[in-house]
């Protein structure tokens, strides 16, 4: 039994095969690093996410068809893809621009879908109604929002330049456009304990998200929260700390959310801690996960109390 609605489960039902996401880098910014909302970004932004293998200096049809060729060797020639626009804030940009980026995403007959991240204060209607376009002509358009804790006082202390009204604003005109909203969220922040992770599952539950994104903090080097970690002013979560919060949030959470993601992954010596967070113990921290499911007899879902919602539907 499945206790966990991973994306691949849900894909895999929606599209009768394997989805796999590639993940792709665009020379982007983010309104919070070029000073329009502020500078310096997010305290434990590094390189906007941008995941080690790729690089913006690559066309961004270099990054998809080498992205379906690894996919196909690994997984298959039956495998389907969405695209990811992953790093930085990838509706920062003119709207010409960014339908020319999403247009070549689509030229490919294996790409069945978009997933666009951003920011809640970068989502103008603009943007949100040209990503609809793409699923009125069949694609599957997830928008991916950053919000990292439902505690303001917490987005201040790491420095989103976004409130929470932002992003319950942005999921309701995301929803109003028929897209599938994921949000992204963080356990552990600086001043944060379970009481806080709890309460960000609760609200993404009360805005009816689509989808969502859990991982630990995790320290990269040369970012403030590495500062604030080397000076001894933060400690990461331990392996078996974040495992019971992660579950605990997921028990919350509608059994029907989809998760995109339970653990972060990067490389050492970029990263600093926790030791756990790296490519090669990503499938650990998972079944860790489902592991303190199934010791609690319990799943994705068992505690959830869906209100009326604020939307109904997606
Ligand atoms: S919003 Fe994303 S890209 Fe921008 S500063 Fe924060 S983590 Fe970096």
């Amino acid at each position: 039994m499945e206790r966990i609605n991973f994306f691949r489960l849900y894909a895999k039902e929606r599209f009768g095969r394997r989805i796999q996401k590639i993940p792709v880098a665009l020379p982007f910014t983010c309104p919070n690093i070029d000073g329009t909302k502020g500078r310096g970004g997010c305290i434990y932004c590094y390189r906007g996410s941008r995941p080690e293998h790729l690089s913006p200096r690559q066309s961004l049809r270099e990054q998809i068809e080498e992205g379906i060729r690894r996919a196909r060797e690994r997984y298959g020639r039956r495998t389907l893809f969405f695209v990811y626009f992953q790093s930085y804030t990838n509706t920062y940009g003119e709207l010409e621009e960014l339908k020319e980026l999403y247009d070549t995403a689509t030229e490919y007959e294996e790409v069945v879908g978009l997933d666009v991240g951003t920011r809640p204060d970068c989502a103008t209607d603009e943007v949100l109604e040209m990503l609809s376009s793409y699923r009125d002509r069949g694609y599957e358009v997830w928008i991916e929002f950053g919000l990292q804790s439902a505690n303001f006082e917490t987005l201040k202390r790491i420095n989103r330049a976004h409130g929470i009204s932002d992003l319950v604003d942005a999921v309701l005109r995301a929803k109003r456009h028929a897209l599938k909203v994921c949000v992204h969220t963080i356990v552990g922040l600086p001043g944060e304990d379970r009481v806080d992770f709890l309460e960000t599952a609760k609200l993404l539950t009360a805005l009816n998200v689509e989808g969502v994104k859990i991982h630990p903090v995790y320290v990269m080097r040369n970012t403030v929260l590495a500062r604030l970690y080397e000076e001894g002013r933060f400690k990461t979560l331990g392996l078996r700390e974040y495992v019971s919060c992660a579950a605990d949030m997921l028990e919350l959470l509608p059994e029907d959310t989809v998760v995109h993601r339970l653990t972060a992954e990067a490389k050492r010596p970029a990263l600093l801690s926790p030791e756990y967070c790296t490519y090669e113990r990503k499938l650990e921290v998972i079944r860790a996960i489902e592991e303190e499911l199934e010791r609690r007899g319990s799943r994705q879902g068992i505690k959830s109390v869906r209100g009326v919602g604020l939307v109904e539907g997606a």
